[in-house]
């Protein structure tokens, strides 16, 4: 399942999405990730399955809180690159 997670405004479509079968539960996002934007859930209460997930605290204001990964011409993003079954994707 694709969990998707952000916001759109005037300026944009601010989404980080968690493709939840990719998602090994390793937590290298949680450790890669400077502002802590990540967060471990359960995806199933019933084989009770953690999975990376963005905190309820930076749903609606990933642009600012991801600001600082991306200067102009960035050509990768901590998370993404920390996240070795390729689970995270940034819509902008
Ligand atoms: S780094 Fe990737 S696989 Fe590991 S918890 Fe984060 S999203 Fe899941
Ligand atoms: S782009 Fe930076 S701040 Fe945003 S989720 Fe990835 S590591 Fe965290």
């Amino acid at each position: 399942m694709k969990a998707h997670y952000g916001y759109e405004d005037g300026s944009g479509r601010f989404y980080l999405t968690v493709d939840t079968d990719l998602c090994t539960g390793c937590e290298d996002c949680l450790a890669a990730c400077p502002a802590e934007v990540f967060e471990m859930v359960e995806e199933d209460p019933i084989d009770e399955r953690m999975v990376a997930a963005v905190s309820d605290a930076h749903r609606k204001k990933l642009k600012y809180s991801c600001n600082p990964c991306k200067p102009s011409g960035y050509t990768s993003l901590p998370c993404v690159a920390a996240c070795e079954p390729g689970a995270l994707a940034h819509s902008w």
